[in-house]
């Protein structure tokens, strides 16, 4: 069969399942088309996102102005190499740098490889700037991160899935409890060596963890006191996820204004990737200050992709989205609504323990234990009535809409989301 426009449900599946690699376990939807907040099935049904590709999808699915500039690029000049300049990469050099107030950007392809970039500038930085002896740099991390699937990355996670059989790790990585400040403290402390502290704002994978007030801005004094860069990967938290252009201007006033953290909270270096390119192309970056960024010199890095003229238009593009359409406003709205209209249900709720989140970025717990199947079973709930969401770890469903939603919208998929737990309350 040359063309599968045909395709069904079942059958794209059984393809997937006799060859493809089993990394992935998915829910059972095939999906064949998106536009804004929705995305409908090979059957034509359709269905809220409540996934949005792991908060890639901010901006919608398909959004027409993203996807044109794909397009006319891509019918002029799609790759160059770095062995080249082209015309395209110095403006979005100029443009997300004043974007995300940074001097420089490395641009990359997907979150992993920037969180590798990150960490190799962060080592690099140590030796040449700030005097660690040779192969003694550590990078402080957290408990139940999530960074992506290299086998430098997996070798300071602690998900046992995602480690077992692949050793030997990566040296180089002290794990600390997440949202500890006297952990972060102690480790600083007693260890001179340490380059940098590797955080996510929020913990999306691990299930939508939020910190306590105050806790980054923390963190961020301390790196500061030892002379520690302060790394954050907003892969998944920033380009407005959050209600903030990004997780770390916390809850300063920023709202309105272009701002990328008050210097309080400000990374020395920032990870971006999955919504920079609202989801229709792979494109990361690593944003840093000239101090730190010029540690990388000709050869030291690369990537044949990373730089690419439909990466540098396609970003520049989602990101005139956001600005443009106020994403930032609305997701700061309208997750608010949702965790207030959510919690109106859960105070008579006996299957839900809480809700928590910022913006559009949330999640609920489900009262039972770890390794049940009631998130799953809710999820296949939600997705006969129209609304996709997937359970991370375990008994956590997250919720992560586009950003482009409407308020009428939010309110019938509250309405699905309390109709399909109503259905688990007795059961
Ligand atoms: C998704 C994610 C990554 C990895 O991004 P990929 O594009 O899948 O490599 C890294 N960090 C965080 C916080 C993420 O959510």
């Amino acid at each position: 069969m040359a063309i599968l426009d045909s395709i069904t449900s079942q059958e794209a599946i059984n393809l997937e399942n006799q060859y493809g690699a089993h990394n992935y376990h998915p829910l059972p939807v095939v999906l064949t088309k998106g536009e804004g907040v929705y995305v409908w099935d090979v059957e034509g049904r359709r269905y809220y996102d409540f996934l949005s590709a792991y908060s890639s999808v901010n901006q919608g699915h398909c959004h027409p102005a993203i996807v044109n500039a794909m397009i006319a690029q891509a019918q002029t000049l799609t790759l160059t190499s770095r062995a080249f300049h082209n015309d395209k990469l110095g403006p979005y050099e100029e443009y997300v740098t004043n974007y995300f107030g940074f001097d420089k950007v490395l641009p990359m392809n997907t979150g992993a490889e920037a969180v590798e970039t990150a960490v190799k500038i962060s080592r690099k930085w140590a030796y040449e700037v700030k005097g660690i002896p040779e192969n003694e740099a550590q990078i402080i991390v957290c408990e139940n991160n999530f960074h992506g699937r290299t086998t430098t990355i997996i070798s300071f996670s602690n998900d046992p899935v995602a480690r077992a059989n692949f050793g030997p790790f990566t040296d180089g990585f002290m794990k600390i409890p997440y949202d500890d400040t006297e952990a972060l403290e102690a480790t600083l402390k007693n260890n001179p060596n340490v380059a940098g502290f590797l955080v996510e704002p929020i913990q999306g994978e691990a299930g939508v963890y939020v910190p306590t007030e105050g806790y980054l801005a923390k963190a961020k004094a301390l790196c500061e006191a030892y002379n520690v860069l302060f790394i954050a990967d907003e892969v998944q938290t920033g380009i407005a996820r959050t209600g903030r252009l990004l997780a770390t201007c916390g809850n300063c006033d920023c709202i309105k204004k272009d701002c990328s953290g008050t210097p309080e909270t400000k990374p020395d270096i920032l990870i971006l990737g999955k919504a920079l390119s609202g989801g229709v192309y792979p494109v990361s970056a690593v944003l840093a200050n000239d101090a730190i960024m010029n540690v990388i010199t000709p050869g030291s890095h690369g990537s044949t992709f990373g730089g690419n003229p439909i990466a540098a238009a396609v970003a520049m593009a989602a990101l005139d989205v956001v600005k443009n359409e106020q994403l930032t406003e609305n997701a700061d709205r309208l997750g608010k609504l949702f965790r207030s209209l959510l919690n109106d249900y859960i105070s008579t709720s006996k299957i839900v323990k809480l809700v928590r989140g910022k913006g559009l970025l949330n999640a609920i717990v489900i009262d039972d234990h770890e390794d049940s199947d009631t998130a799953w079973n809710i999820c296949l709930d939600l997705r006969d009535n129209g609304l996709l969401a997937k359970p991370t770890h375990g008994n956590i469903i997250r919720f992560a809409p586009p950003l482009v939603m409407t308020e009428d919208q939010l309110i019938d998929c509250v309405n699905i989301i309390t109709n399909s737990l109503k259905n688990f309350e007795t059961k």
